[in-house]
């Protein structure tokens, strides 16, 4: 059940996706004075190194934040939403540095103020401790709690929140097949129990009814409960499998991955829209790159 390390992904095209889609949500939701509840129901390690041996097996970062980060002086100025993350991840690096990767926990706590508050779920003995050890660095005092449970049941005991203003991230590994059907039992019960929260859900595209599965039924479950919706999609390459001369096979790794948000804040469509358009010109791998972004309710 354990085995995947979010070490090796930090900073991927996925995370770039997810982070950058976090980053609009949250801006745009501690405009209003009232508190906000923050839920993270899988939240890794929180903070990752970009040159550790992790992240320089799998090179994923490389083909993501990294090649942002690498485009000559001379690109054209980004957009605003893909700026603000890029921002983001420099703020926890020296100038001009990159060996500091924000996972979700760190990202989203930098844009809390104090009378928000952050709940992080992780339950994987050695990424709990250190994400325990690396919030502890904040100091943040109440502001962040960190739970090693079950991130789909621990949420469950704060919402309704006492402010009734929330944003939940709910990012699992997928690495069990249970998992996407587990988020959709997530989100179709905490809707009921708070309808008007901002849940935010990222999950793989890959060859794999689950996977093709869960958007559709998140679409269903925000419809039915008359909710708006916002879907994003980046895809970087072909998810085709290759074959070498040898005859021998190679998996394409992630190809693609998306954002489901249900009660999205308003402003973000446009946002995304063109941040989304730059990403697919500059993290395409093939010819097959493309992005889509889609919103009902
Ligand atoms: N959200 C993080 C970020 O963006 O930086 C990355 C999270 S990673 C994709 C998924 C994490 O969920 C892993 O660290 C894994 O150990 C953890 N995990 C797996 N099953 C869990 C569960 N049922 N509840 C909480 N955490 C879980």
């Amino acid at each position: 059940m354990f085995s995947y390390r979010h070490a090796f992904h930090a900073g991927n095209h996925a995370d770039v996706l997810k982070h950058m889609v976090v980053i609009a949500a949250l801006k745009h939701l501690t405009e209003k004075e009232a508190a906000l509840a923050v839920l993270d129901t899988h939240a890794g390690a929180g903070l990752y190194r970009l040159d550790g041996d992790y992240a320089e097996t799998s090179g994923e970062a490389a083909n993501g934040v990294l090649r942002l980060l690498d485009a000559p002086k001379d690109a054209p100025a980004l957009a605003p939403a893909l700026q603000d993350y890029l921002d983001m991840v420099a703020s926890f690096n020296a100038p001009g540095g990159r060996k500091v990767y924000p996972g979700s926990p760190f990202i989203m706590q930098r844009l809390l103020r104090d009378h928000d508050r952050l709940k992080l779920f992780e339950l994987h003995p050695t990424d709990a401790k250190t994400l325990s050890a690396n919030v502890a660095q904040l100091e943040a005092g109440r502001q962040v709690a960190v739970f090693r449970e079950d991130g789909f049941e621990g949420v469950r005991k704060f919402l309704p929140p006492p402010s009734r203003r929330a944003f939940l991230l709910c990012d699992p590994s997928y690495e069990i097949k249970s998992d996407y059907a587990r988020v959709a039992e997530m989100v179709n019960e905490n809707l009921k129990r708070f309808a008007t929260g901002t849940y935010a859900v990222w999950y793989p595209i890959i060859p794999r009814p689950e996977a093709h599965d869960l958007p559709r039924k998140l679409k269903t479950l925000a419809n039915r409960a008359g909710k708006s919706w916002l879907h994003a999609t980046l895809t970087v390459k072909s998810s085709k499998i290759l074959t070498d001369e040898a005859g021998d096979t190679k998996r394409p790794g992630l190809p693609a991955s998306g954002m489901f948000l249900i009660n999205p804040p308003y402003t973000m469509k446009p946002v995304l829209q063109a941040a989304l358009t730059q990403l697919v010109e500059r993290l395409a791998q093939d010819k097959h790159a493309t992005s889509t972004l889609e919103s009902g309710g």
